[in-house]
């Protein structure tokens, strides 16, 4: 991206700290000078502030093998005893580690002593089903206890789990367990979503069907939804009975700092999911890191929820090992936000006082779209701290979820991390950082962050660019499974000068702007970046101008190839819901043509406006726009096997070739 998008932000409202926020925060100013004064020894106090080691390390960063990084390679841990038994042993056993919520309105409460129990169990049961350290394990589950338990289980053998997201299809579930050469599969009969109990088990079977040879020894399933399933002797096994032999004693054994945590696939915005291989000590100490000072977690009093699918990378710094490492109380919901009615989110804040809630901008704009009566309806005055992730957060979003659901006080962190960053990178700290809605901000302390222009100079103030993570961190990626070549390529390549191997930078995909302050925005894919009459234009930056009318509740903008200007902007806009029959979709393109050109300049007024009653998502909850633009150019729609509802993409191209 160049100097021409520099004057497209207008956003200029600023948020500071309360004086009581601040007085009472974990994080200070003083943090970032200590960081920045020496990355590693700050790493290396952090490490042993936050973990538990049984043998410490000598060494901070092994990089001479760069871009294959090794932190505190020389000092053993245990993540699960980490995450559980050290909690129970220093007196807090008692303390609830999950509020459990199932979809049909089932909860349970389980302690740290609950919950290190039945790892301990577990993880005797994964040993007499033969796995050891090293093993890979697929986990294809619901937001049950269970896949808590699991995650924990396995990584207190030093095997490594693959989470697969519980709404994937058979191939999703075949690629990535043929990819990992998975010997066990972890799942459930069925989970409820919806209202309804969704089969998981029988997408397994299909999945073991398909032809070729397979890794997979054995099948082991949680019930759950007490659906109706098929059952292959002598592979498949069920969880109650195998943790009923198991036995209930188990010493976590350590291991060292680089022993293979777990594998996870990306969410496949942008092309085939890369599967992404994180470690132990580092990886851990800077979910915990973040998980504390992010989000001023104070274990004691503080209740999180983040929403996010343990079959994403959110869910597993942000639901298991960040918030156990720190020992937090959590919320673990099994279901859909409206189900069965649209506040059951609220509901739950209020039932459970949370305290710190972290989600993603398309649930907010979701909440959005219906109004805020529906939160309006719930005490949510126990909100303190507020978190977002997955997407550029829009302004206007930004501002309603202050506002509406942090009583117009809670501070909130717009957090940038991705599957490769392990743990949050780039965001503001609570009760620190004068926020600005829609910028991530700033690295966290630790973390050295750049905007560079596609040559590699830093572009400076005012200007934007391609963000890259200009230093090794503790929770970076060690590798793409089986891919060294691809792991290089993908995102070391780029910024990598001859001769200078030491200095390679992390070239993560997104583009980002520095405001005037130094301040970081994120525009967007690279790959999504429009080039309309040599002006390069951002989607974030456009989409935020559109969802900023009162009539949008949700927009995606794609560039699509234009004979007059190169390329030329089209927008895909959902309205809110109040908002559906006020205007004909001729009037509604007219409307937000203009209201962009306004807002942004001529340039960035769109060819065309559609108006569509859904986008297509990842199943994490992201725009696919790779999509939009095969259908703004009339081309055959690329891979979806990533997407949420793939019959989208029909009712979308219907619309284009109808007219709208
Ligand atoms: P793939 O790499 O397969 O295309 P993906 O990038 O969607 O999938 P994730 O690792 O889940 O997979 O997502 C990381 C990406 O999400 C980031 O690169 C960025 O584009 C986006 N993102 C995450 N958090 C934020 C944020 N706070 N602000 C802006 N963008 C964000
Ligand atoms: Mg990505």
């Amino acid at each position: 991206m160049s100097e021409h998008i520099d004057n497209l932000q207008h956003e200029i409202r600023r948020f500071p700290p309360s004086p009581e926020f601040a007085a009472q925060a974990l994080a200070t100013p003083e943090l970032y000078a200590r960081a920045s004064a020496d990355p590693e020894a700050f790493w290396a106090e952090q490490a042993r502030e936050l973990l538990h080691w049984d043998t410490d390390f000598t060494r901070t960063l092994d990089w001479t093998n760069a871009p294959f990084a090794k932190w505190f390679a020389d000092g053993r841990l245990n993540v699960a005893y980490n995450c559980l038994d050290r909690h129970v042993e220093a007196g807090n056993g008692e303390r609830v580690a999950f509020h459990w919520e199932g979809e049909p309105g089932d909860s349970r409460t389980i302690t740290y002593a609950e919950l290190t129990a039945e790892v301990k169990r577990a993880a005797n049961m994964l040993t007499d089903l033969g796995i050891r350290s090293g093993d890979r394990v697929a986990v294809y589950l619901p937001m049950i206890p269970e896949a808590v338990v699991t995650m924990l289980a396995v990584a207190r053998i030093g095997a490594v789990h693959s989470v697969i997201f519980g709404g994937f299809s058979a191939d999703s579930i075949r690629s990535r367990v043929d990819d990992a050469d998975a010997k066990l599969i972890i799942t459930a009969d069925g989970g409820w979503r919806k209202g309804r109990v969704a089969p998981l088990k029988p997408t397994v079977d299909a999945a073991l069907a398909k032809e070729g040879e397979h890794s997979v020894g054995t099948v082991l399933v949680v019930r759950r939804g007490e659906n109706e399933i098929d059952w292959v002797d002598g592979r498949d096994r069920w969880w109650h009975d195998e943790m009923a032999k198991a036995d209930a004693e188990h010493t976590a054994q350590p291991f060292e700092a680089e022993q293979p945590l777990y594998i996870l696939y990306t969410s496949g915005t942008t092309g085939k999911p890369k599967g992404i291989l994180h470690t132990s000590g580092g990886y851990l100490t800077q979910a915990a890191f973040t998980h504390r000072y992010v989000f001023d977690l104070k274990p004691e009093t503080d209740v999180f929820w983040c929403t996010a699918d343990v079959g994403w990378v959110t869910g597993h710094s942000y639901v298991v090992y960040g918030p156990l490492a720190n020992g937090a109380t959590q919320v673990l919901y099994e279901g859909t936000p409206d189900t069965p009615h649209p506040g059951r989110w609220w509901e739950l804040i209020e039932k459970y006082k949370v305290s710190i809630f972290y989600t993603a901008p398309t649930a907010i704009r979701s909440f959005m779209k219906v109004g805020r009566q529906v939160p309006d309806g719930f005490d949510l005055s126990s909100i303190r701290v507020l978190g977002s992730v997955g997407e550029p957060i829009n302004p206007e979003a930004w501002v309603w979820y202050r506002d509406v659901i942090g009583a117009g006080t809670a501070p909130i962190v717009d957090t940038w991390w991705q599957t490769e960053t392990g743990a949050i990178m780039v965001s503001a700290l609570a009760g620190v950082t004068t926020t600005k809605p829609g910028s991530a901000q700033v690295a966290v302390p630790g973390i050295s962050v750049d905007v560079l222009s596609d040559s590699g100079e830093h572009v400076g103030n005012g200007n934007g660019g391609l963000l890259v993570v200009s230093r090794p961190w503790p929770a970076m990626l060690r590798g793409i499974w089986g891919d060294p070549e691809r792991f290089i390529e993908t995102y070391w390549e780029k910024f990598d000068t001859p001769g200078t191997k030491n200095r390679r930078m992390y070239f993560a995909g997104d583009g980002a702007r520095l405001d005037d302050d130094g301040d970081i925005w994120l525009l967007g894919r690279v790959d999504d970046v429009m080039n309309v009459s040599g002006h390069r234009l951002s989607t974030a930056e456009i989409e935020s101008a559109l969802v900023s009318h009162p009539i949008v509740a949700e927009a995606a903008v794609v560039g699509a190839t234009d004979e007059a200007t190169g390329q030329a902007v089209v927008a895909f806009v959902i309205l809110r819901s109040d908002q559906e029959d006020a205007q004909t979709p001729e009037e509604a393109n007219g409307i937000l043509r203009a209201h962009v050109a306004e807002q942004i300049g001529a340039i960035a007024r769109p060819r065309h406006v559609y108006i569509v009653t859904e986008l297509p998502k990842t199943r994490s909850g992201k725009i696919m726009r790779r999509l939009l633009r095969d259908v703004a150019e009339g081309r055959t729609v690329g891979d979806t096997t990533t997407l949420a509802d793939t019959s989208v993409m029909q009712i979308i191209s219907d619309k284009l070739t109808g007219g709208v």
